[in-house]
């Protein structure tokens, strides 16, 4: 389990790189070995060679593309195709299927930090465009941990639930996936002020469990037009519980917010928890909201409302 979890460094081609390395809790390693990515099983990887972004940083190669580049127009499939280089790269955990769970740095590496879950059901494409918003402008107040994708297998196969078949959103307390065991891992290291978890097919924001929390998600969901936040909310379901809750459990009085956007496409999230609430929206609403938010992010947590 140890060995699964350790977290791994690799220093990326700006400036900033060996700087990201600095964490004394973390020994820089090599990046994830050759049986990581054999060990693989799944392989429905559509290639459209004339389409694919380069790859130029560590992370992509264990991001499969998945069906979200494929059902809507400038999907990104979680891979970074801004040009735009992080800080660094870090494993946090990895899939049931034995797939690197990567996460991103960007802006200041002193000082807050905020992590942000870009994907954590498999077949939820429209968080991507904020994982991209994030990418194309970083922070310049605070850092950002952004973990593109929580559920590399989820993605791989179009799939909501991890390859154990368990919803990994409601998985925070009982931890019986990798995945889930990433997202409180990741928490652990990065100790963030707040964390942000993004989902669909829904078309709302919500809040969890504090003052800042409260603020962030206002100023995000009046951002997109999309009126007051909602709370995020507990399962209350045996011992089932959302990430954000779990996050609770490792950082005392963790704090999130819910960004649900409109799916972009009906294959996205076909079948959500709650069907009546599916929303739909095209590529081009879903961009303008995710940059509107990720802007209300920014200055809200940089400056707090007196
Ligand atoms: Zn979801």
């Amino acid at each position: 389990m140890a060995a699964a979890f350790a977290a791994v460094m690799v220093a990326a081609c700006s400036a900033e790189g060996s700087t990201a390395t600095t964490d004394a809790t973390i020994a820089p390693t090599a990046p994830a070995s050759s049986s990581t990515t054999s060990s693989t099983t799944t392989a429905p990887v559509v290639s459209n060679t004339t389409t694919e972004p380069a790859r130029v940083d560590p992370s992509y190669d264990d991001i499969p593309e998945g069906q979200c580049s494929h059902l809507t127009v400038r999907s990104i499939g979680f891979r970074n195709d801004t040009g735009e280089v992080a800080n660094g790269y870090r494993e946090i955990g990895t899939s049931t299927e034995g797939r690197t769970i990567w996460s991103e740095h960007w802006g200041p590496l002193a000082g807050p930090q905020v992590l942000v879950f870009g994907q954590v059901h498999g077949d939820e494409c429209a968080p991507a465009f904020m994982v991209r918003a994030i990418r194309e402008r970083p922070p310049t107040e605070f850092g950002i941990w952004l973990v593109p994708t929580l559920n590399p297998d989820g993605l791989a196969d179009h799939h909501r639930r991890t390859a154990l078949d368990v919803d990994p959103n409601r998985d925070g307390y009982d931890l019986v996936t990798p995945e889930a065991r990433a997202a409180m891992h990741a928490t652990e290291l990065v100790e963030p002020i707040l964390t942000v978890h993004l989902h669909s097919p829904y078309k709302w924001v919500g809040a969890h469990n504090g003052v800042l929390a409260t603020q962030v998600a206002t100023a995000m969901s009046y951002a997109a037009g999309w009126g007051y936040p909602k709370n995020a909310g507990r399962v209350r379901n045996g011992t089932q519980a959302f990430l954000w809750e779990g996050q609770e459990l490792v950082v005392p009085g963790s704090q999130s917010v819910l960004v649900e956007f409109p799916a972009t496409s009906p294959l996205e999230s076909p079948a959500p928890p709650d069907l009546t609430q599916r929303q739909e929206g095209t590529v081009a609403e879903v961009i303008v909201a995710a940059e509107a938010m990720r802007d209300a992010l920014y200055a809200t947590v940089a400056e707090p409302p007196a």
